[in-house]
């Protein structure tokens, strides 16, 4: 079913829980997150790559995409993942989408907020806007493993900077960079809760927690605690989809290149995972 994305994060977060972000690049993956999510009874996001929404066969997606949420027997955001361009905005909204992520992390102070501003204006009151403040590192299409030196200095948000932000932005959720990533980690992930306490202290809005894969679980389970509402997932279920293709592939391919079984594989790793971050992140 159709729900606002604020309204989503907000009833968990009352209850001590996040809810779970997954990157659906397809349908198969946003099938099978989705059922994971029906079998649990929670809510789900679905996220939608910005490359994948500057194409006419991903607006097509967020289409599909859309009418699966419609259908579900849980509440399914679809949102459009850090998007800078305001016509990729539009288009992914006028093909279904309910929430955009407008990213302005990469630019100075005043033009990160000038660009969700814009996105307002051009998206109106009704799509949730989520914004972000200090840059993360990293990839969020493709894992390379992180850069040391930019990971532990350049990513971190200014809590000094988030009443301002959050209240000339209008932003209604906040996704924050504390030591997280985008791709893999290197060695273990170092999250700064001194930096996360201190933003959760200057913002009522509920903050966002991008590259959760490779945190620990223990961690993340604290998040909540702290505000955080929603968890993007993205590298550990490609991980695990890509794994479960390369192993089942020669078996598949004698078996009648049994590419419908193959697609059930997929199905099943992707669910796997979506139940098990489900589970995580719920009290
Ligand atoms: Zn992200």
């Amino acid at each position: 079913m159709r729900t606002r994305l604020d309204h989503l994060v907000t009833a968990a977060l009352q209850q001590g829980s996040a809810v779970p972000a997954f990157t659906c690049y397809d349908f198969t993956t946003a099938l099978a997150v989705v059922g994971a999510a029906e079998d649990a009874g929670r809510g789900v996001i679905l996220l939608v790559a910005p490359k994948t929404a500057g194409t006419s066969n991903g607006l097509r997606l967020i289409a599909a995409l859309r009418g699966l949420a419609d259908a579900a027997s849980v509440p399914v955001v679809v949102q459009l993942d850090h998007a800078t361009d305001l016509k990729v905005m539009a288009d992914a909204v006028a093909a279904g989408a309910d929430s955009v992520l407008a990213d302005g992390s990469s630019l100075p102070y005043e033009d990160n907020i000038a660009l969700v501003r814009e996105a307002r204006s051009v998206l109106g009151a009704g799509v949730v806007l989520e914004a972000e403040l200090g840059g993360l590192a990293g990839d969020e299409d493709r894992a390379f493993g992180a850069d040391e030196a930019g990971v532990a200095v350049a990513g971190l948000t200014d809590s000094a900077q988030v009443e301002d932000f959050v209240a000339r932005t209008g932003a209604e959720l906040l996704a924050v960079a504390v030591g997280n990533v985008h791709g893999k980690y290197k060695g273990e992930p170092q999250l700064r809760w001194d930096v996360l306490q201190d933003i959760a202290v200057r913002t009522h809005i509920p903050l966002v927690l991008h590259g959760a894969s490779g945190i620990p679980v223990g961690e993340l389970v604290k998040a909540a605690a702290m505000n955080v509402g929603k968890v993007n997932f993205n590298t550990e279920l490609r991980t695990g989809v890509l794994s479960a293709l390369q192993e089942q592939l020669p078996a598949h391919r004698a078996d009648g290149e049994n590419l419908q079984g193959l697609l059930g594989r997929w199905n099943t790793s992707a669910r796997e995972f979506a139940t098990s971050a489900l589970g995580m992140l719920t009290r």
